[in-house]
Formats: C-alpha cells, structure tokens, sequence
C-alpha cells in the first residue's frame, strides 16, 4: 500500500473498544502492520484484527501501573522503523486526544522516520452514544470541553477551575474517576450549581459497558459506588439532564437491528 511503505510509523486510533468502531482506513493499516504496539485501552476484538506473523507488543499504562515510560515507548518506535517494520502505534480513542501523540511523532521526525495519525473516535463520544445523549445542546451547551483530571500522585488537580465552572459548556473529563470528589468540590467552590446534571460511562462501546446519572453534588458518592475498574469518563453539563417521558430508547450496543 503506498502510503505505508517499510520503514514507516501510523499512530492509529482503535476507537474506544468496540472494533465496529474503527475507521476503514485503522482497520487497513492494522491488517498491513508487521509490528503493533499497542496501549492497554485497545480492546480484544481490535487486536484480532491483525495478521498472523504480526508482532503484537504491549506498551499499554494505567494510571498507578506504569509499565513503559514514555521515552522509551518512542525508542520502540523508532527502532523498529529503522529496522524497516511497518509500525502501527495502536492508541485507545483518538490519538490526538490525552494520547502522547506529540512526543511520538517528534521522536519519529528527529529520527527521519515518516509518521503520520489516522484518528478514532474518542471516549466521549462513544460516552454520549452509550447513554444516547448528545454533548452539545443548542442553546445550553454551547461549549465542549476535553480535560484530564489525572495528577501525579499525591498532588493536586493544576486546573483552572474558574473557567471549567462554565454553565454553558459540557466537560468531558477523561482519567478522572480518582479525581472525582476533588473536581466535583472545585467546580462547586467555583461557582457551579451542585444540581448540574452528571453522566457517569465506564467501558463505553464495550458489552460491559455500565452508564449511570447524578450531579455534580452527589458525583463523588456516585463514582465510588457506581463504578467498576474499567476507564471511565464523567460527563458534566446542562445536556447531560436525564431525559423524561417520551425519551429515545437507546438500543443495546450488541443489538441485532432488523
Ligand atoms: N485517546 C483516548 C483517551 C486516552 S486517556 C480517547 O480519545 O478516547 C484514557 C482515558 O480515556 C480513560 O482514563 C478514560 O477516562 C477514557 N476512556 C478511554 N476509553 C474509554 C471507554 N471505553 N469508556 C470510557 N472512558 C474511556
């Protein structure tokens, strides 16, 4: 295939898990790959899509569980392109979401090796399918904002709470299961209504994917108690207002439509 000749790196998006997710063209360039390192968020049915013969290694981190720093995760890369493999950097979501896709792209230009990202859809929006709710909502939710509420250990959350605290905008906070009484006690001391409207989605996309509603006040209890292990996103805004009488049913992920 022309645009994955030997010697050359994808940072592919796998979508949030559920492997009808990927794009045409992920799928393509994983069945070309002869390596694949891939993160602990690529889900099974993604990495069966690989070719017999291809080398499949696992740089996966989980918050806590570091198993590969990240510079060396780029020295993978890019001596197996040097070597002349076709590299797939299999990445959950989006790679250009909370991915580390800049220093992996920058160890690949300092080392003369072509990359280029193939995108995937990201958590939030397989967090807004999951519980059949749209992030944006006109008129409410003018303002869709991606944050990260993971800290290092022991540390605080360095985020400008002020601003987050925006009750036209919908947050999508992604590895912010640990943070949760801490982003719920900020953006309360910030001004936002402890009524504001919470979704809470773990392992969205996936069969054991587990949905559930609160508010910002009672957001702490609700991901101690509501969720499992799996990655997790908290969703955080006016749009997110359960919907009543009268609301779409939302269709099993694994359901037969006919
Ligand atoms: N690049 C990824 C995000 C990586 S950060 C993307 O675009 O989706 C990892 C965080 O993403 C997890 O801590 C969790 O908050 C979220 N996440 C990833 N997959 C998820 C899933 N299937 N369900 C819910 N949240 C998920």
């Amino acid at each position: 295939m022309s645009d994955f000749p030997k010697g050359t790196v994808w940072l592919v998006g796998a979508g949030p898990g559920d492997p009808e997710l990927l794009t045409r063209k992920a799928e393509r360039l994983i069945r070309r790959a002869s390596v694949i390192f891939h993160d602990a968020l690529v889900g099974p049915g993604v990495l069966q899509l690989a070719r017999a013969g291809t080398r499949l290694v696992h740089v996966g981190k989980r918050s806590g569980r570091h198993s590969q720093d990240q510079g060396s995760i780029d020295r993978l890369i890019v001596a197996a392109a040097l070597e002349g493999e076709r590299v797939v950097r299999l990445k959950g979501g989006d790679p250009s979401i909370f991915g580390r896709a800049t220093e992996e792209l920058d160890a690949c230009r300092a080392a003369g090796v072509p990359a280029a990202i193939c995108p995937g859809v990201t958590a939030a929006s397989a967090a807004a399918a999951g519980i059949g709710q749209s992030l944006t909502l006109r008129g409410l939710a003018r303002k869709l904002v991606f944050v990260t509420a993971h800290a290092r250990a022991g540390e605080a959350l360095d985020l400008d709470w002020q601003a987050l605290a925006d009750p036209d905008a919908t947050l999508a906070i992604y590895m912010g299961k640990a943070a949760a009484s801490e982003v719920s006690a900020r953006l309360i001391g910030a001004g936002m209504d402890a009524q504001t409207p919470v979704a809470l989605v773990e392992n969205a996309s996936l069969p054991s994917e587990n949905h559930f509603h609160t508010t910002l006040g009672l957001l702490p209890l609700a991901a101690a108690s509501a969720l499992g292990a799996g990655p997790a996103l908290l969703l955080i805004g006016r749009a997110l207002q359960k919907r009543g009488a009268g609301a779409v049913q939302v269709i099993p992920a694994r359901a037969e439509i006919v």
